[in-house]
């Protein structure tokens, strides 16, 4: 193999990325570009497509210029997911806005579908609970808030996709219009089972198959690049959803393997094999990837807030000039001295799933310092993802013993100890923590033989740290007991119903 390089596009949120990576798995090189968000009203959030694709398009030229497309074996894409994307097939110009994951215009619809009585139905099909965090009610909306939108759709003039499909469609120049399994599995369109669209929640939601992106493996060949746009036809071998290529570049690849990304928030995968693994608890089954015709399953737990609660020590009460600053700050006191601090900041989620609680700083004492509240704080990020360890635990009937980590927070060595004694959990840290980006990385390179098998990527795996427990186990039961109290009063807080 003559080509020295694979390119993985990190398509967030925030920004677009292209990461180079070599034949070692080493991050070589990055460019990054950041791009407006769009809040036209409370609770909506929106991109513009065309933000969307410049930016990532500029990142990968700037990339192809440095490193030369012909050193280039293939491009792997990760994105944002359930973000929704409906454009004109002809033209390849949006109709209308992204709308979003974050975005909530639908939810009235969604609680209109539970009364209905769809949401066991949709559980089962789609391993989803029913909300508009998912792209099928915000492709509805946009069909609904177009001119003859079904009837476009239906004569096969859309095009619906997430933002992986609008990338690919883009550097295709229109020739490929397809989907992984991993991100079809977030739009609650898609029956996990036979991997297939639903019919009938097309019909619930009146949307079109012809609008429909057809679906590839993970890690395949799904299209050449336009020579036009990156002077070479490079392959694009993968594609999988964000957290999805990051449980894969951490090699969670057996199943009851795990990680935790520590982020924003924090978003937890286990993988769970050939077995979809329905929750009891408040956890969505998933489609983490499809390769060589083998899928493999994923049990994933969502936290709104963890890196964000320090941002907030930092910006909100000025105790820490960084995030950084609140490792020694925390460090400079034994314990919190009783403090509990709930970061609700914005709700709670897995497994809890309380949009109307807040966070909480219980315990207080004349003797009450900016250290043990940050200390508070940590801790409340390491009691929230134990809480959804737990919820996992029971709905895998085993108890996964290690936690691989990533994302920014984990440069934290005190939150990683603290994740260690509560949860009870050997906590293993990578020295790659760009993890989505080599998901992707891997899933292309293997696709055009690159890199020969995941054995092979397996090797390339290497350990920065380790967290054991430390602290004895029933001090940290009662501890428990007082966290799961302090949850209990956060709840319900902003429901003007609970006001009496
Ligand atoms: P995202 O991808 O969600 O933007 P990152 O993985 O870049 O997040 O991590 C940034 C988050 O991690 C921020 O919320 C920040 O407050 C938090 N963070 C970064 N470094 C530390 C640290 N040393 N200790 C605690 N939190 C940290």
């Amino acid at each position: 193999m003559n080509s020295n390089y694979i390119i993985a596009l990190d398509q967030g949120t925030t920004s677009s990325r292209a990461i180079v990576f070599d034949h070692d798995g080493s991050m070589i090189d990055s460019a990054q570009q950041e791009f407006t968000q769009h809040y036209p009203r409370s609770g909506w959030v929106e991109h513009d497509p065309q933000d969307i694709w410049n930016s990532q398009l500029d990142v990968l030229k700037t990339i192809l210029t440095k490193y030369n497309p012909q050193n280039i074996a293939a491009i792997g894409i990760t994105n944002q997911r359930e973000t929704t994307l409906v454009w004109e097939r002809a033209t390849g110009k949006a109709v209308h806005p992204a709308i979003v994951w974050q975005d909530r215009r639908t939810a009235a619809y969604c609680d209109q579908l539970k009364q209905e009585g769809w949401t066991e139905k949709i559980q089962a099909k789609t391993g989803l609970i029913l909300d508009a965090y998912f792209s099928a009610t915000k492709c509805k909306y946009i069909l609904d808030h177009i001119d003859n939108g079904y009837e476009r759709a239906q004569k096969g003039e859309l095009c619906f996709g997430t933002v992986d499909s609008w990338i690919i469609y883009k550097l295709t120049e229109g020739k490929v219009h397809t989907t992984d399994c991993s991100n079809a599995s977030r739009t609650m369109l898609f029956n996990i089972h036979d991997l297939t669209w639903d019919h009938e929640l097309l019909n619930l939601f009146g949307i079109p198959l012809e609008m429909l992106p057809s679906i590839s493996e993970s890690s395949e060949v799904v299209g050449y690049t336009s020579a036009k746009l990156c002077q070479k036809e490079i392959a694009i071998a993968g594609i999988a959803g964000d957290q999805q290529a990051a449980l894969f570049g951490q090699m969670c690849t057996e199943p009851g393997m795990m990680k935790n990304t520590y982020g924003t928030g924090c978003f937890m995968i286990a993988n769970t094999g050939s077995e979809v693994v329905f929750s009891k608890n408040k956890l969505l089954s998933t489609v983490a990837w499809k390769i060589n015709g083998q899928v493999s399953y994923g049990l994933e737990g969502s936290i709104f807030v963890a890196g964000a609660a320090i941002q907030w020590l930092r910006d909100g009460l000025e105790f820490i000039e960084d995030a950084k600053g609140s490792e020694s700050l925390a460090a400079s006191v034994e314990d919190t001295d009783g403090v509990y601090f709930v970061p609700a900041l914005t709700g709670l989620a897995a497994p809890h799933w309380d949009q109307y609680a807040r966070g909480a700083i219980l315990g207080l004492s004349r003797g009450t310092t900016k250290a043990h509240i940050t200390r508070a704080a940590l801790e409340g990020i390491a009691f929230q993802v134990n809480d959804v360890i737990d919820a996992m635990a029971e709905d895998l009937g085993d108890r996964p013993h290690e936690l691989r980590v990533d994302g920014g927070a984990t440069h934290n060595n005190l939150l990683m100890q603290l994740q260690s004694d509560l949860g009870n959990i050997k906590v293993v840290r990578p020295k790659v923590l760009e993890t989505t980006a080599l998901g992707a990385a891997y899933l292309a390179g293997l696709a055009v033989g690159y890199w020969t098998d995941i054995h092979s990527l397996k090797e390339q795996w290497r350990l920065d740290q380790t967290f054991e427990s430390r602290t004895e186990q029933h001090k940290v039961q009662q501890r428990k007991k007082l966290w799961d109290k302090a949850v209990k009063r956060s709840m319900h807080w902003n429901n003007s119903d609970q006001i009496t």
